[in-house]
């Protein structure tokens, strides 16, 4: 069987309502390939939008044979058709390959993104675990930078390095935030329930913008499997994340 799963969760230690089989990180592959972006673009805030998995690396699988390297593209692509009138939109994966982790959030950071969003769908050996997981990222070390730190770095601070495993932890409030309007307008639009979870999540460690990873379902789950796949469902459900993206960045 070509499911690749990896118990990240249990190297965070941490649950939500069971035992969530997480998604296995990218492997190797080619790189970015960012969107058109011409002169006027320059004037739209950048949106950031990473289809996790690719290639050999398919993410978990769920009911129907669902793939999660497919979901998430498609899904990622519904959003940007969604968004690319109004912000420009850039992809970190087109198409079914493999992109490395540090090159995902390498290309968030070239792109001077406003804000990054990492997609993914979850499964689960329980199978009524279901709803939708979004993760901010939280240093693991507990003596590890947050918001508004001194850096540590002797002499001027602001003329101190920005540290990679730094970058994120100062843009962790407006993290939390995006995180939080998330919640509130998929609960809203669509009664849906909307946990958020602090870890060390590597993809968003380095990310120097605001920067979610979000789990989109579990397509272990009979409700969140339809929701993806049947496509007014999933439009549905695309528009309120936008909605949600709109009013964090307007
Ligand atoms: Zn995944």
């Amino acid at each position: 069987m070509r499911l690749k799963i990896a118990f990240l969760w249990m190297r965070w230690g941490v649950r939500a309502g069971g035992i969530l089989v997480f998604c296995l990180a990218a492997a190797a592959g080619p790189g970015v390939i960012p969107a058109g972006a011409g002169l006027w673009e320059a004037q739209k805030k950048t949106l950031v939008l990473d289809p996790g998995h690719g290639g050999q690396d398919t993410g978990v699988q769920g009911l129907g044979g669902s793939v999660e390297k497919d979901v998430v593209l498609a899904f990622a692509r519904l959003m940007e058709t969604r968004l690319n009138q109004v912000y420009r939109v850039v992809l970190t994966r087109t198409d079914d390959y493999a992109v490395k982790i540090p090159m995902r959030t390498a290309a968030a950071n070239h792109e001077k993104a406003d804000l990054f969003i990492s997609i993914h769908a979850a499964a689960s050996l329980h199978p009524e675990n279901h709803g939708i997981e979004v993760f901010c990222f939280e240093a693991s070390d507990p003596h590890g930078s947050r918001e508004g730190e001194p850096s540590g770095f002797p002499g001027d601070a602001a003329q101190a390095p920005l540290f990679w495993d730094r970058l994120q932890a100062r843009h962790q409030k407006a993290s939390e935030a995006f995180a939080g309007i998330l919640k509130e307008v998929l609960g809203r639009e669509l009664k849906m329930a909307v946990r958020i979870h602090q870890a060390p999540v590597l993809i968003l460690k380095g990310a120097d913008m605001p920067a979610v990873l979000m789990e989109i379902g579990y397509l272990t789950h009979p409700q969140d499997a339809k929701r993806l796949q049947n496509p007014a469902e999933a439009a549905r459900f695309a528009d309120a994340i936008c909605d949600a993206v709109s009013d964090y960045l307007k």
